[in-house]
C-alpha cells in the first residue's frame, strides 16, 4: 500500500470507511509531510493544522458511532486565499487584506464542510490572483516541487504545488484566464476550469467576475470528478450559478471527434510540441478520430482578455478603502485628503498595473475604443468555438506554451509574462469547460496537454481524459522533496 499521504482522495475514504487507518493518521500524515516540505516549497499562507486534527477526531467519533462521514470525510482540502472561509484569514496574497478574517463561508467551502472534507489552509497564489508564477504574491514565492528554482506557474501556485507534494489531498484554486490550468500543468497534476455557472462563486473574492471560476486541482482524473460533483450546482447567492447533472467515471469511450488547434501547437515550444504531439496519437488508440484545425480570430484573445480583465479588476478592486476591512494604518498617515492614497499604495506593482490599465479602458472617450472593442472580439470568438464545437467534441493544444521557467525571468517584463496565458484564456472568454493533464517531462519539467469541450460538457472531457490517463504513464511524486 503507499504511504498514507500519497492516498488519492476516493482512497482515503475508502480506506477510512473500511477502518483501515482512522482519519487522525491520515490527517497526521499530511501535516507530517508538510512539515517536511514546506520550508522548501512554500505553498500555504495560513496552515491551520489544529483545526484540521479537531475536524479529524470529529470524524472518527462519527465513524464509531456508525454515523456517516460523508462523501469527503477525512479529505484534506487546501484551499486557494482569495475563497472566503469563515474564522480563517483569507489575504487575497495582498497587504490590504492582511488581518481579513470573513464572517461567511464561500458556498464551495460549505459543501466541502458538509460532506466531511477537511479545511487544511489557505494556499498561495500572486496577489488578487493576477499573474502566472506566484511571484507577485506579496508574501513570499511559492517553488516547483520538480524544481526548486522554477515557478511553480499561477495564479493558483500554492494548489498547483500543495496537490503535487502530497501537502494537502485536493486543493480548490480559481481560473480567471487559466490560474488552475497554468500551474497544474507546470506542476504536474489535474486541473479543471469548470463552465462558467457550473459552480457558485459566492465567497470567491472577485478579480474579473465575467470571466473566472472555481475549480479542482487534484492528482487524479477520478478526483476532480469526487470534488467537481460536490462543489457545483445552483446557488442562491450566484444569480450567474446553474444546475448541471453529475458527472461520473466511465470505463468505455465514445468515439469522439477531437480536433488539435494548430495555432496553439504552431506558437508553443519544440519540446512541448513533440510531447503534446505524442500524446495526441494516444487519441487515435484509444479510439477517437483526430484532426487539425485553425482558429482564425484566436490572435484576438489575448488582447481582449487582458483589456477585460483589467476592466473588470478596477472596479472590483474600488471596494478596497481600508474602511470596512483591511490592514493598521499607522495613525499618523489618517489625513481626510490622502487617506484613500496611501492606502491603495499598499497594493502591489501588478495589481496597480491592472487598476490604471482597467480605469483608462473604461474611461470615457476610451471605452468604445477599447473595453467595446474587446466585449464585441470576445463575442466573435465565442461564436467562432461554439461553432467548432458543432463539428468537433473536442478541442485540444498545449496547456502551457512553454515549459516552467526560473524565478525572475518574466517578472520585469508584463508583457513577457501576459503571454504566457496565450493558450488558457479561450476558455475564459467563451465560458466553455477546459482540463489540464500532465503527460510528460522534458528535463525533469512537467507538460500539460488542455483538452477544451462545449458548455457543460464536462463528461466528454471527464471520459476523454481518463482514458488518456489510463494510458500514459509517467511519474505523479517529484522525488526531490
Ligand atoms: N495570468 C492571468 C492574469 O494574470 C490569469 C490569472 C487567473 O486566472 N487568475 O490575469
Amino acid at each position: 500500500m503507499p504511504k498514507l499521504q500519497d492516498l488519492q482522495a476516493h482512497e482515503v475514504v475508502q480506506g477510512i470507511k473500511e477502518g483501515l487507518f482512522t482519519a487522525e493518521e491520515y490527517v497526521s500524515s499530511v501535516i507530517n509531510r508538510i512539515e517536511d516540505v514546506e520550508s522548501k516549497v512554500r505553498s500555504f499562507i495560513t496552515l491551520d493544522s489544529e483545526r484540521a486534527l479537531t475536524s479529524a477526531k470529529l470524524i472518527d467519533r462519527k465513524f464509531k458511532e456508525k454515523e456517516d462521514i460523508g462523501q469527503l470525510g477525512g479529505v484534506t482540502v487546501g484551499i486557494k486565499d482569495n475563497i472566503s472561509t469563515k474564522d480563517i484569514r483569507t489575504t487575497c496574497a495582498s497587504k490590504i487584506l492582511e488581518d481579513y478574517f470573513p464572517s461567511y463561508d464561500a458556498t464551495v467551502i460549505r459543501h466541502l464542510k458538509d460532506n466531511g472534507a477537511i479545511i487544511l489552509g489557505k494556499l498561495n497564489l500572486d496577489e488578487f490572483g493576477m499573474g502566472s508564477t506566484t511571484e507577485y504574491s506579496r508574501y513570499h514565492p511559492t517553488h516547483n516541487p520538480w524544481n526548486l528554482d522554477y515557478v511553480p506557474g499561477g495564479s493558483s501556485g500554492g494548489c498547483g504545488a500543495a496537490v503535487a507534494t502530497g501537502e494537502c489531498t485536493v486543493s480548490l484554486g480559481s481560473d480567471t484566464g487559466g490560474s488552475i490550468r497554468c500551474p497544474a500543468s507546470f506542476c504536474s497534476v489535474v486541473g479543471l476550469k469548470p463552465t462558467y455557472g457550473r459552480i457558485s462563486r459566492y465567497g470567491l473574492i472577485s478579480y474579473a467576475n465575467s470571466l473566472e471560476q472555481i475549480g479542482p486541482i487534484c492528482r487524479s482524473v477520478k478526483d476532480i470528478v469526487m470534488i467537481l460533483n460536490i462543489i457545483s450546482g445552483k446557488d442562491i447567492h450566484d444569480n450567474t450559478s446553474m444546475s448541471s447533472s453529475p458527472i461520473t467515471i466511465n470505463n468505455k469511450l465514445d468515439k469522439f471527434d477531437i480536433a488539435i488547434i494548430k495555432e496553439l501547437i504552431d506558437g508553443s515550444d519544440l519540446e512541448v510540441r513533440k510531447t503534446v504531439y505524442s500524446a495526441s496519437e494516444k487519441f487515435k488508440e484509444i479510439g477517437c478520430i483526430y484532426n487539425e484545425i485553425s482558429i482564425k480570430n484566436l490572435h484576438y484573445a489575448l488582447p481582449s482578455y487582458y483589456t477585460l480583465a483589467s476592466a473588470e479588476a478596477s472596479s472590483n478592486l474600488a471596494r478596497y478603502d481600508n474602511i470596512r476591512y483591511g490592514f493598521d494604518l499607522p495613525i499618523a498617515e489618517y489625513k481626510w485628503d490622502t487617506y484613500f492614497s496611501n492606502v491603495r499604495k499598499n497594493f502591489g506593482e501588478e495589481v496597480k498595473r491592472r487598476i490604471l490599465i482597467g480605469s483608462y479602458v473604461l474611461s470615457s472617450g476610451y471605452y468604445s475604443k477599447y473595453y467595446l472593442k474587446a466585449r464585441r472580439l470576445r463575442s466573435l470568438l465565442k461564436l467562432e468555438l461554439l461553432k467548432l464545437f458543432k463539428k468537433y467534441d473536442l478541442l485540444i493544444g498545449p496547456t502551457m506554451p512553454i515549459l516552467p521557467f526560473k524565478f525572475g525571468e518574466k517578472i520585469d517584463d508584463p508583457i513577457k509574462m501576459y503571454l504566457v496565458d496565450i493558450n488558457t484564456v479561450l476558455a475564459n472568454l467563451a465560458g466553455i469547460p477546459a482540463i489540464t493533464l500532465p503527460i510528460g517531462f522534458s528535463n525533469g519539467l512537467p507538460i500539460g496537454l488542455q483538452i477544451m469541450a462545449a458548455p457543460f460538457e464536462e463528461q466528454k472531457l471527464i471520459d476523454v481524459s481518463n482514458a488518456l490517463e489510463n494510458t500514459i504513464n509517467i511519474q505523479r511524486r517529484p522525488s526531490l522533496v
